[in-house]
């Protein structure tokens, strides 16, 4: 049975993760000294090998006689979590068991000691455990059970609750370097027998954004397809569905060069070869985020248009999205109302020319008749009745009627405001 690359290529030793060394580090050197915790966090994007170190970690703080806080792979420890039949180690994915149950359970079982050293329990996707699941993981981590691990795995830490946050110990992994990436695949293709050529192991590595396995997915796609051929960049955009960057540059140019004929010939190009409009827009904002860096490199003339091209395609990628089967019409709208833009812009530069111009002729508009206004009101007593009749719509009681305010000697102010408050004023 065919086994997926990116399984098949996972790594088993910590030698083995790729760009992660801050973190490989650490654990080898807490497991050199005995210096394990309890609970850990392993955050990143996806694939970027979380799960994978993990298990390698599992493995090797299980290990009878590790080397240098690798496992060894040879002992019963390390064969028995390699063919997947210790239970001492446990993969619990939260986007499925999210529930407080499935922690209750969890809770339970950690009291019984492990087979080894330690229980480890790897919870994918932990940001996904509901609140009350959480609260029961929480009661779990304030009282550790002695020889069991808890490594908690998320794209998503923001959503881990801090009370949790504050128990683990808080492991960041990076994306994978686009040069990294390109040395580790380079290698795995050569010992698979795939042949790649250099332009589309770029390209696979740059639509990956660092994720390994993404890259691998993707390779066993083409591999699949293009069996004992070189593969191209032509088969790989063919099997992404992705354009050729040819068409970016010539929208590009379109756009800056306000050329609405042109980009939307393109449109029309993208369309016949069956392509995904918000698929193609998002990979359009990426060509133009490579230009905006390179303009701001190179202190090119263009930045300003770039950037504002950018902040207006990513405004609009949203509507390009939900249209759906109509993203056709949603980006020609926006390439229109763009160069729309650029020409509003230049007329804003003319405007010293427009200033010659004769000024417009002055239309004659009719008076307006002023709007009928009740008569002002004689006192306030007939104010206050006024007011009550609008809002209540029947006369006022008399105790109700506000009095008339009686002029004030000057003194009597200051009587007043003597009577109103504990303490004396005194007028200097
Ligand atoms: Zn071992």
């Amino acid at each position: 049975m065919y086994t997926a690359l990116y399984r098949k290529l996972r790594p088993i030793r910590f030698s083995d993760i790729i760009d992660q060394q801050h973190i490989v580090r650490t654990l080898t050197n807490q497991i050199i000294h005995g210096r394990v915790s309890h609970a850990y966090l392993f955050c990143g994007v996806r694939g970027t090998g979380k799960t994978s170190c993990a298990k390698i970690f599992a493995r090797a703080v299980n290990c009878t006689q590790p080397n240098l806080g690798e496992a060894c792979g040879i002992c019963a420890s390390c064969v028995e979590i390699a063919r997947g039949a210790s239970m001492d180690v446990i993969e619990i994915d939260a986007a499925s068991n999210n529930g407080v149950d499935n922690i209750r359970d969890l809770r339970e079982e950690v009291r019984y000691p492990p087979n080894g050293k330690y229980k480890v329990y790897i919870i994918d996707e932990v940001h996904m455990l509901s609140t009350g699941a959480f609260n029961a993981l929480l009661k779990t981590l304030e009282e550790p059970p002695p020889q069991v691990i808890f490594i908690l795995a998320t794209t998503d830490p923001q959503k881990i609750p801090a009370t949790i946050h504050s128990r683990l110990m808080r492991f960041d992994f990076h994306r994978i370097s686009p040069d990294s990436m390109t040395a580790a695949l380079a290698g795995y293709m050569a010992d698979e027998g795939i042949i790649i050529n250099e332009d589309a192991l770029a390209y696979v590595v740059n639509i990956s954004d660092g994720a390994m396995r993404d890259a691998l997915s993707l390779l066993d796609r083409l591999a699949g397809l293009y069996f004992d051929q070189e593969i191209t960049l032509e088969n790989a955009l063919e099997v992404t569905g992705s354009m050729s960057k040819d068409v970016f540059v010539t929208l590009f140019h379109a756009l800056l060069h306000k050329n609405p004929a042109k980009a939307l010939g393109t449109i029309d190009d993208i369309s016949a070869k069956g392509r995904d409009f918000a698929q193609f827009t998002d990979e359009f904002l990426g060509y133009l985020r490579d230009i905006m860096v390179s303009e701001v490199v190179s202190g090119g003339e263009a930045l300003a248009q770039v950037v504002a091209m950018v902040g207006h395609f990513s405004q609009v990628i949203r509507n390009i999205k939900q249209a759906g089967s109509g993203g056709r019409l949603a980006l020609e709208i926006a390439c229109i109302e763009w160069i729309g833009r650029l020409e509003g812009g230049d007329k804003e530069q003319k405007s010293e020319v427009r200033k010659e111009r004769p000024p417009k002729p002055v239309v004659e508009v009719a008076p307006v008749a002023p709007a009928v206004v009740a008569p002002a009101p004689k006192s306030a007593q007939d104010y206050a009745e006024r007011i009550r009749q609008r809002y209540l719509g029947e006369p006022a009681a008399e105790s109700f009627v506000a009095q008339p305010a009686q002029p004030m000697q000057p003194d009597e102010g200051l009587e007043r405001l003597r009577g109103m408050i504990n303490f004396d004023i005194k007028v200097v």
